[in-house]
């Protein structure tokens, strides 16, 4: 990442993305790769899965892309979590904000990019580990606290997975925008973090059609809050606070179907409000616009401390490599291209 071009704040959107294994259902139907990952930044899709697709995908078509990193379906946790994430939580550390997201359609492997396994953690579980490891190690950072909420936002309405309740109402205050009731969960060790995440998880809205299936139209919104003091040159303490929002998006395939219309042509419709402002945040930002539209979703209200500025952003783009989800990966892969 050292050669990535950067501007004046040295800031800029990151980008990778994350091809996972063919699945066993995949295999069975005999599935091939659209995919090519040519080496660690540069990912090769193929030009069309069927001769008609020609005059359906005419506009978005494969081809070459080039990301801050590419990961194969080979790369273990660890590596994607120290390649994308490991500089944000440095950078929490000394006081400065930043976010990560999982974008792809659903089964592309957001959730296994960010909560993963008991045995395979990921993203958000190396995160925390990793800040308590750094606690510790630094004797000056005795004063260190970690406090964690987890919330969802499902269909605009914003619910605490720690404590399943109410909505909650977001308000303004000098801190910014907050959830009014959130849990703030005191963590002081690992190895709480992944229960309550998993215990989280199961708490995410689930379609009413599919019980015992995440709703593909739910986000869910780990933030890691580190506060701490130093003392300034004349001795004077100062309090610091650094917050890492960790992101599983929801499935990006309804959002990208309607691409082209505008958020109030969507209202009333089954669409992904937070998704498409959070797309139009994202390139307001990449164009360098000095007005960015948070306001117009739940998400990016959340994220207005978080996102642009000073902050650091990093996106990892899931895609599967099977040629059923041809379409899917190639609207991702063009997202992806876009947020650089
Ligand atoms: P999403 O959250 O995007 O809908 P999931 O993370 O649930 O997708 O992934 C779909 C399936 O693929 C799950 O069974 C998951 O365990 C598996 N999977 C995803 N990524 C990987 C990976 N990198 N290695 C192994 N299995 C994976
Ligand atoms: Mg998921």
């Amino acid at each position: 990442s050292n050669a990535v071009a950067r501007d004046k704040n040295g800031n800029r959107i990151m980008v990778f993305v994350r091809v996972r294994p063919l699945a066993k259902k995949e295999k069975e139907a005999g599935s091939r790769c659209c995919v090519k990952i040519v080496n660690s930044s540069h990912i090769y899709m193929t030009e069309f899965a069927t001769p008609n697709d020609y005059l359906r995908l005419k506009r978005v078509r494969g081809g070459h892309f080039t990301f801050d990193a590419c990961f194969s379906d080979s790369a273990t946790q660890h590596q994607v979590y120290s390649t994308s994430t490991s500089e944000l939580v440095e950078a929490v550390m000394q006081g400065k904000n930043g976010t990560v997201f999982c974008y792809g359609a659903t089964g592309a492997g957001k959730t296994y990019t960010m909560l993963g396994t008991v045995e395979n953690p990921g993203v958000m579980v190396l995160a925390i580990k990793d800040l308590f490891s750094k606690i510790r190690t630094r004797s000056y950072d005795g004063n260190h606290v970690v406090h964690l909420s987890y919330l969802e936002v499902y269909n605009e309405t914003v619910r605490d997975l720690i404590s399943p309740g109410r909505p909650l109402v977001l308000r303004e205050d000098k801190q910014g925008i907050v959830a009014a009731g959130l849990t703030q969960y005191r963590a002081y060790s690992t190895d709480e973090v992944m229960a309550l995440l998993q215990q989280g998880n199961r708490n995410r809205t689930t379609e009413p059609t599919r019980a015992n299936e995440t709703s593909s139209r739910s986000h869910a919104v780990l933030q890691v809050v580190v506060e701490y003091r130093v003392r300034d040159a004349a001795m004077n303490i100062i309090h610091k606070v650094g917050k890492l929002s960790l992101i599983d998006l929801a499935g990006s395939e309804r959002a990208l179907a309607t691409d082209q219309r505008t958020l109030r042509s969507l209202e009333g419709a089954n669409i992904n409000r937070s998704l498409l402002a959070l797309s139009s945040c994202i390139n307001a930002l990449v164009e360098g616009k000095k007005h960015i539209p948070y306001r117009n979703s739940k998400l990016t209200q959340l994220l207005k401390d978080s996102l642009g500025g000073t902050c650091n952003t990093v996106m990892i783009a899931n895609i599967s490599p099977s040629i059923l989800s041809f379409g899917e990966t190639q609207n991702t892969l063009h997202w992806a291209d876009r947020a650089k």
